[in-house]
């Protein structure tokens, strides 16, 4: 069984195949990037209808196949924005009522932690899934995905976007901000908003800008100490769940977890409890159609397709919204 996988809830367009086998035939997406300012959804909608035919006809051209051997069409059903989600769920439509083929929606938080179950070692992990828009520590208990941690404003991807965004980089400014921070050794406090299990990254914005503002501080220094900050709060709230739940292994995902002050802190934190980390390539890390292509296919097996005539995004859909009817 061959399935394609497309996603499309945020900045990226992507379209992944894979067979059942877990066999990878193409991951390939196309992101919308800016050189100064912030994700517009508008703007991110018309670059995926711009980019959308092109990223699945490269899809097939490195997979070596046509759209007539694909066995099942799923695409990103939520959470996300949902002007981008609209793009990636009419283009999956589109392809299913052209070669009469199933097609399943599926939820995007609990692909990440699928891939990453699917193409490391791991098991029976805690996800620390630090994206763009989302920020959750996830682990499978009683019978479905449970969030034990989360954001309670912004996702830590936008946290690091938007201080990337005032210090007048463009999207997105993740990276940005690792290549300022390595430049720097000089930790300068700021607020740790760690509340119970959940975290919150407002606070520390609005610290950091007026820090900035005032001229006394190099942007280096700040992007480490911020970096050092944010990244803590993740690492203790994962460890926590991880003791709570009684699970020996940590997983990462989202865009944020390809860097790599993150993983060095996860690594360290799971060596010091005896635990494993695992961390997934970047390229099922950040947003990819391989994922949901691969969540597709295990979805499939166990509780069949969507009806094609009533399906629809779910641009709000929480990770423990979901029967989980495949494990
Ligand atoms: P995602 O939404 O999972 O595709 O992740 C996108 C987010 O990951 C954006 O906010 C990026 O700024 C962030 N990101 C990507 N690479 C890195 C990195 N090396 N360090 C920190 N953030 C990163
Ligand atoms: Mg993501």
């Amino acid at each position: 069984m061959i399935c394609l996988g497309i996603e499309s809830t945020a900045h990226t367009f992507g379209a992944g195949i894979i067979n059942d086998k877990g066999k990878i035939l193409a991951n390939v997406k196309d992101s919308y990037t800016t050189e100064k300012g912030g994700i517009q959804p508008t703007e991110a909608k018309n670059h995926h209808i711009k980019v959308a035919d092109q990223v699945i006809y490269d899809a097939f051209d490195f997979a070596g196949i046509s759209l007539e051997d694909v066995d099942l069409i799923s695409f990103s059903q939520g959470p996300g924005l949902a002007p981008c989600l609209i793009v990636g769920m009419e283009k999956a439509k589109e392809l299913a009522k052209k070669i009469k083929k199933p097609i399943i929606g599926i939820n995007h938080c609990i692909a990440h932690l699928e891939i990453g179950r699917a193409l490391t070692e791991c098991k029976n992990p805690v996800l620390l899934y630090a994206s763009g828009a989302n920020t959750q520590i996830i682990a499978y208990d009683g019978g479905k995905y449970r969030i034990f941690g989360e954001t309670l404003d912004n996702g830590v991807g936008n946290f690091l976007d938007g201080f990337a965004r005032f210090l007048g980089l463009g999207f997105p400014g993740g990276p940005k901000i690792y290549e300022l921070a390595l430049k720097s050794k000089n930790y300068i406090e700021l607020p740790y908003v760690v509340k119970g299990m959940d975290v919150s990254f407002s606070g520390i914005q609005t610290n950091l800008k007026q820090k900035v503002d005032s001229g006394k501080f190099k942007v280096e220094d700040l992007s480490y100490s911020c970096q050092e900050t944010v990244f803590a709060m993740l690492v203790e709230v994962a460890e926590r769940a991880m003791a709570h739940c009684e699970k020996d292994e940590l997983l990462l995902g989202g865009g944020v977890a390809c860097n790599l002050r993150l993983q060095e802190m996860c690594k360290k934190m799971c060596e010091e409890r005896n635990a494993k980390c695992f961390i997934p390539p970047n390229g099922v890390m950040v947003d990819n159609g391989l994922m949901i292509a691969w969540e597709g296919i295990i979805e499939y097996k166990s509780r069949g397709g969507d009806n094609l005539n009533n399906i629809d995004i779910k641009p709000y859909e929480r990770t423990d919204d979901v029967k989980v009817t495949w494990r």
